[in-house]
């Protein structure tokens, strides 16, 4: 039997780890936010020094960080060489490099087999930008959240620490352009993904949508 691999991609505050999150727990999955593997991965890169505008400087040491992310849906967390960064990940700082980083091919080669190693254990819903397209093309279940700007930048606000809806819209829409234009893995919806505009929508009906959807293609 071929495994249970739900896929939820779309750009930051479109709703997609609540939901991604409450599909696991109502399905009994695992969950995996490939998002804070990239955050853990700009964080060690600050932690080290790195030139964040050099992404040859960021390539050469992309293999050294070890990271360790929990899967369980009611107790995420990252560790990175041993150390929690669970919390640090969030912050204004990390949040503003982070596409900086996600953009350098090698980041992403080493991360993208991580989370295939961690996909192939079995059923799990994953959250991120290329997990349809890249990561687990092969996916029964593709959904691409989106919502409008106002309520993406509400959302992301409350979930951070240090910033307010302005600085928040201002960076994701930064942060968009750069995640939809960079050359690895940019991101796209997958062709065979089903959109869902999360804007009206509270949680609950944003998870019992996705529900329906997993029902239906499984
Ligand atoms: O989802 P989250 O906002 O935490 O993701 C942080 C950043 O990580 C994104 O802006 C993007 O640059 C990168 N990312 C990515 N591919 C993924 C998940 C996240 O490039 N699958």
């Amino acid at each position: 039997m071929t495994a249970l691999v739900v896929a939820m991609d779309g750009p930051s505050g479109s709703g997609k780890s609540s939901a991604s999150r409450g599909v696991a727990r109502a399905l009994g999955l695992r969950y995996l936010d490939t998002g804070a593997m990239y955050r853990a991965m700009t964080w060690w890169m600050l932690e080290h020094g790195v030139d964040i505008t050099d992404p040859a400087a960021i390539a050469d040491r992309a293999a050294e960080p070890e990271l360790v992310i929990a899967v369980d849906p009611d107790a995420p967390g990252i560790t990175v060489d041993g150390v929690d960064v669970s919390a640090p990940i969030r912050t204004q700082e990390v949040t503003s490099v982070v596409s900086a980083v996600s953009a350098v091919p090698e980041v992403r080669a080493r991360l993208v087999a991580q989370q295939r190693d961690i996909i192939g254990e079995g059923d799990i819903v994953v959250e991120g930008r290329d997990i349809g397209t890249v990561v687990a093309p092969g996916a029964p279940v593709k959904i691409y959240l989106t919502a409008s700007p106002e309520a993406r930048a509400r959302r992301r606000t409350a979930e951070l620490t240090g910033t307010t809806v302005e600085t928040q819209q201002a960076d994701m829409a930064r942060r968009d352009a750069l995640d939809s234009t960079r050359k690895a893995d940019p991101l796209v919806m997958a062709a065979d993904a089903v959109e869902l505009d999360t804007t009206e929508l509270n949680l609950e009906e944003v998870i019992s949508e996705v529900l329906r959807l997993v029902k239906e293609r499984t």
